[in-house]
């Protein structure tokens, strides 16, 4: 099945920071893969505009070769990448003085869709938004994209959100979280609410828990110092992981709408309950040792970093259909597979009319992220062959590069579906200022905990499954977690 695509109205889409890191291994490479999809109007453009001087010629050659190392397969196609180039320009601006802004002005076509990405340090955005009003480049139906990090805290979050408001509405916001623009993150809302067959199950009753694992291989190498003045709950838990959660635990919306959608998030976090100290577990890579090579602390060249970048925590939601039903959320670096993923797992079945059976497990609704986006549900069957009734464990197996493309390779990456979104108005995937605010209330007196205590992460050796502890956190429980594997 192919995947059909649906062309956007025509849009001047103006990069700020587009010689910068995000720009060059996500936003362009994921533009030239909808241009290759036929999803790009013959017109639409995408102007670079960053501090560096240059001309419309020296960032197409930049956006070429960031393609080459960033854009896969894609990036062998010479001519359409020729194609794709026409339609990039430059302006150089600076975002704290007035260089440049006239000639961005003067840049901007009237009546296509308008879209700025400020793929800028978060402090810029002020400047930005401030100085898009003040050349008269900003229009009420413009569009800005925000990343993450959206705060530190909820101070800094409340602060931001205010400075641009002062110059944009909440429907003009698009804050990104790349999550959101999953194949299997949007499939998760499809099959709970397209479905008969989930939903009556989806409550405290047959659901024993939920796990939520997000496990990368790589350590802080090269971004260490921001990462130090972060963590994993900043970083990891207050954004991708807990919108993982609002999307499992939500009530239906009303409608497939982003306010109705965003609305049932936002109670859930308003729903989630105080963690308590002995529901977390922090930890931190160590290698051979504190501050020896291949340890955090020497990769964030701080070697008294209490800094985690590890962390497990034990999540209850006070409502109605969760109660008793925890959720356990994991996140690290350099563990032992790169492997994100959401399992439901169910209650046993009140009797077993087979007996004992050995082997017996609960059905598992498994949601996997990344690699090899896809969703398997485990079932008991009998095991072929004239043995007797011995049960076996089969999943029914749903792998989207399968169902979806020949090759899994006409599924879209997060970011050009999210562009995309932004070009059509749909703020459906992105977080409202007031979600963005509530997950920081709840995050904000963990992180004011561990200070207060002085807490230290535990260690745990790179290529683990992360610290001893964080096992203990469900094995007290009378559970396991699942196996950290691609
Ligand atoms: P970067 O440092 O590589 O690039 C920054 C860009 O901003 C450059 O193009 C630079 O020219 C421009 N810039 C800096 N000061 C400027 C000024 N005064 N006026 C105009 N332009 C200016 O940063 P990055 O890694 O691309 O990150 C951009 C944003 O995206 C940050 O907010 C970051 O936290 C966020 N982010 C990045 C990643 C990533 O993978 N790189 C992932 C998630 C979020």
């Amino acid at each position: 099945m192919v995947s059909r695509v649906i062309p956007v109205d025509s849009f001047d889409l103006v990069v700020f920071g587009g010689t910068g890191d995000l720009a060059r291994r996500k936003i362009l490479p994921g533009l030239f893969r909808r241009f290759l999809a036929g999803q790009m109007p013959e017109d639409a453009r995408i102007i670079g505009a960053a501090r560096a001087e240059m001309d419309d010629a020296g960032f197409r050659a930049l956006v070429a070769e960031a393609i080459g190392e960033f854009g896969g397969p894609a990036s062998r196609k010479a001519d359409e990448l020729a194609r794709f180039l026409d339609r990039l320009h430059y302006v150089a601006i600076d975002a704290k003085g007035d260089g440049g802004w006239p000639a961005l002005a003067q840049a901007m076509r009237p009546d296509v869709v308008r879209a700025f990405y400020f793929s800028v340090a978060p402090a810029l955005f002020g400047d930005l938004a401030e100085r898009l009003h003040r050349h008269g480049i900003a229009t009420p139906e413009s569009r800005i994209v925000v990343e993450k990090p959206f705060g530190r805290d909820l101070a800094s979050a409340c602060a931001l959100n205010a400075t641009l408001a002062e110059h944009f509405t909440e429907h003009q916001i698009y804050r990104i979280d790349h999550y959101l623009g999953k194949e299997t993150v949007q499939n998760l809302m499809a099959v709970r609410f397209a479905n008969i067959l989930f939903e009556p199950l989806w409550n405290a009753r047959h659901v024993d828990h939920v796990q939520i694992t997000v496990a990368e291989t790589v350590g802080v190498d090269g971004r260490g110092s921001y990462y130090d003045k972060s963590g994993a709950m900043r970083d990891m838990v207050q954004n991708h992981l807990m919108q993982l959660l609002c999307l499992i635990a939500m009530e239906p919306p009303y409608r497939f709408d982003p306010d109705a959608v965003r609305d049932e998030k936002l109670k859930v976090i308003h729903a989630l309950e105080p963690v308590r100290p002995e529901d977390i577990v922090r930890g931190q890579y160590r290698g051979a040792g504190k501050g020896t090579k291949g340890s955090y602390t020497d990769d964030a060249e701080n070697r008294d970093s209490r800094t985690e970048s590890y962390v497990a925590l034990k999540v209850n939601i006070a409502n109605w259909r969760w109660k008793g039903t925890p959720f356990y959320l994991r996140t690290g670096k350099k563990l032992r597979a790169r492997a994100s993923e959401i399992a439901i797992v169910f209650k046993e079945v009140p009797h077993s009319i087979f007996g004992e059976e050995e082997g017996w497990r609960e059905n598992v609704l498994s949601i996997r992220l990344q690699p090899n986006e896809g969703m398997t549900l485990s079932v008991m069957i009998k095991e072929p062959g004239p043995g007797g009734m011995r049960l076996t464990e089969v999943p029914l197996d749903m792998s989207f590069a399968d169902a979806l493309g020949e090759d899994g390779t006409d599924i879209p990456d997060a970011y050009e579906r999210l562009i995309m979104d932004v070009i059509r108005g749909n703020q459906t995937l992105f977080m409202r200022g007031d979600e963005v605010e509530a997950a920081w209330a709840w995050t904000d007196p963990i992180i004011a905990g561990w200070e207060t205590r002085g807490d230290k992460p535990r260690g745990y050796d790179p290529g683990s499954s992360g610290p001893e502890d964080a096992l203990m956190l469900l094995h007290r429980d009378g559970r396991r977690w699942r196996e950290i594997r691609e």
